[in-house]
């Protein structure tokens, strides 16, 4: 192959909890009925305020411990601002600066894959769009569940590869009970970053690819992606830093937009919730 392939991955698993990540209304995934479990906390009303799930806590850094990761002594949450109707506060409870997890790694094919971060932080709502309607309907049900999201480093090379690190963290987050991690249900959320160099050592322009909701859909996105990229470098295109979603009937991605950057989002501390000491061991 001319040109090589770089991969990192953005990985976001709800977590198996009683309660939301801070209110204590029920985190039940397979609630039908719209809007049933929610509360002024999680529907952002005007003087509530936050109370962490240690739960939530304790199972994203069981779930370092098992990558490897160091776990920090001190850890805070971030605000992460940005509009979007499934968002009632215009802000996500995230993290930014000190994550719960750092440096750990997987090993696949008895490579090791390096793990940035996890971190955690909220999920958003759920918009419905009622075909043929003009109007958009939005389920606060799965705003505020914990989400925990692990960040690789680019050390993946395969569409292969890829989806077998996906699996392996799947039976991980299973064995630990920590999500259930259905891909169909959306409670493992893949992000693709895929890049193409013809210097294996050096990284190209990177892509990200959005709602990949199967195994088969990483290996697939990630192959079409090769060949996008291939094709465009080797007409002397430019790749543009973008985030492309993927058709899973047409089985292609599309461009949704030019990637934002974190300065974009305002990061800043969250200033209603404290500190978390960590006391391992
Ligand atoms: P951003 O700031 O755009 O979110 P990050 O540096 O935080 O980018 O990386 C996000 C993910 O993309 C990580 O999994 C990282 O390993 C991966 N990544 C970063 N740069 C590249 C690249 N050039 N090619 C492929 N993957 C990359
Ligand atoms: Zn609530
Ligand atoms: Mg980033």
């Amino acid at each position: 192959m001319a040109y090589f392939p770089t991969i990192g991955l953005e990985i976001h698993a709800e977590l198996k909890t009683k309660s939301k990540m801070f209110c204590s209304c029920a985190n039940n995934p397979d609630e039908k009925k719209a809007n049933i479990n929610i509360c002024p906390i999680c529907t952002a009303q005007p003087g509530t305020l936050p109370v962490i799930n240690k739960e939530a806590v304790r199972k994203v850094i069981k779930t370092g411990l098992a990558l490897n990761c160091r776990i920090s002594e001190h850890s805070k949450f971030d605000r992460k601002n940005y509009f979007y109707p499934d968002l009632p506060k215009a802000y996500q409870i995230s993290q930014y600066y000190l994550p719960f997890c750092q440096n750990g790694y997987l090993k696949i094919n008895n490579r090791k894959i390096r793990i940035r971060e996890i971190h955690l932080e909220e999920d958003t709502g759920k918009l419905i769009h009622p075909q043929g309607a003009d109007y958009s309907l939005v389920d606060f049900n799965r705003a505020g569940i914990p989400l925990m999201e692990l960040v690789t480093e680019p050390d993946i090379h395969s569409a292969k590869e890829a989806k077998k690190f996906a699996e392996e963290l799947r039976l991980i987050f299973r064995y630990l009970d920590v999500s259930d991690a259905n891909m169909e249900k959306g409670q493992m959320r893949c992000e693709v970053n895929i890049s193409l160099n013809k210097d294996p050592k050096k990284l190209g322009v990177k892509v990200e690819i959005k709602n990949l909701n199967s195994f088969r859909a990483v290996e697939k996105g990630i192959d079409y992606e090769i060949e996008r990229q291939t094709k465009m470098l080797e007409s002397r295109k430019k790749i543009i830093q973008e985030t492309r979603g993927w058709n899973n009937v047409k089985e292609i991605t599309f461009s949704q937009r030019e990637k934002e950057e974190a300065h974009d989002y305002r990061y800043f501390p969250e200033p209603d919730l404290p500190m978390i000491k960590i006391l391992t061991r």
